[in-house]
């Protein structure tokens, strides 16, 4: 069994977009250098949309610029469109996003297209990217592909057909994102099953929030059907502006606690993690942070018992 596991880290990107706290570019080098040190090795630095719309990640070329120079890690940046994407093709981003919404309502309030038109655009994407000769990577994130928040229900049919048409229109992987955190473990089993069964192993990531507290659950479903590579956001920071009263991502450092206890290897020191979630917190004071594990920590023997407290508990 593989138990090799990358977390990647998209709370710069996924947890920052969604709060309003806007983070100097000189502490997010401080967070990427932190996670780099704990291990980090994929990180999602920011994306690569106009500076009006998201005045939170303008500075994402910078980011990419201090990302290539830590050895070993991958800088991948979100791209809505084709301009997004040559200029991460320009900076060298090493793997790019491009978001496509399952939900027909949820694409036409996040990226103003049909689902349709955003396969022409992974289309002229990949066409601009081998012109130049670039390596960068070409992902595409299945959004709202556990259900939608404008739409409802989105048919699991649609899911399996634009991921195959991703991948036909030129993405080198997929992967299927939660992006309001609507998925149960049920239907992750069952979406994941079928869409591993569409596109084999070219389905490589899996994108969990845990709006409803069933990131993990998720997590571990998906990782028993064979994912090694999930999306995670540090003190679980994130949201969605058109999915109201979402949460943020996955935990990076509840997911590295259940993978390190069940004996996967992420690559990560979970110390190190918990002191960046603390730095974290303090430079986003006022913000609604997500996460379990920093409250009690990594469980020890020794701790002391008081006696004059006796618990009664069962
Ligand atoms: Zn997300």
């Amino acid at each position: 069994m593989n138990t090799s596991v990358v977390v990647r880290e998209v709370g710069l990107r996924d947890g920052l977009q969604s709060i309003a706290t806007v983070l100097p570019t000189a502490l997010k080098i401080e967070w990427i250098n932190a996670a780099y040190a704990a291990g980090q090795r994929e990180i999602e630095v920011g994306s690569f949309v106009p500076a009006k719309l998201l005045p939170q990640l303008a500075d994402t070329a910078a980011l990419v610029a201090h990302a290539k120079t830590l050895p070993g890690l991958i800088a991948s940046v979100l791209v809505p469109n084709l301009k997004g994407a040559e200029r991460a093709i320009e900076v060298g981003a090493h793997s790019i996003l491009i978001p496509m919404s399952a939900s027909r309502a949820h694409s036409a309030a996040n990226v103003r297209k049909t689902p349709e038109e955003m396969l022409a655009t992974i289309a002229a994407i990949r066409a601009a990217r081998d012109a130049v000769g670039s390596k960068t990577r070409i992902e595409v994130g299945m959004s709202t592909a556990f259900g939608c928040t404008l739409q409802g229900d989105v048919p699991e049919a649609d899911v399996i057909a634009f991921l195959q048409g991703a991948l036909d229109a030129g993405a080198e992987c997929v992967s299927l994102a939660d992006t309001v955190g609507y998925a149960d473990p049920g239907q992750v089993r069952r979406l994941f099953e079928r869409a591993l069964r569409a596109v084999g192993e070219r389905l490589t990531c899996a994108h969990f929030h845990d709006t409803r507290g069933l990131a993990l659950a998720n997590t571990l479903i998906a990782l028993d059907l064979g994912i090694r590579r999930f999306d995670a956001s540090t003190a679980g920071i994130g949201g969605c502006p058109h999915a109201p009263g979402a949460s943020g991502n996955a935990a990076t450092e509840d997911v590295v606690f259940m993978l390190t206890r069940m004996g996967y290897d992420t690559g990560i020191n979970l110390d190190a993690l918990l002191a960046l979630r603390k730095q974290i917190a303090e430079w986003l004071t006022g913000e609604q942070l997500g996460g379990a594990i920093w409250r009690a920590g990594v469980p020890s023997a020794g701790a002391r018992v008081d006696p004059s407290m006796p618990s009664f508990s069962p």
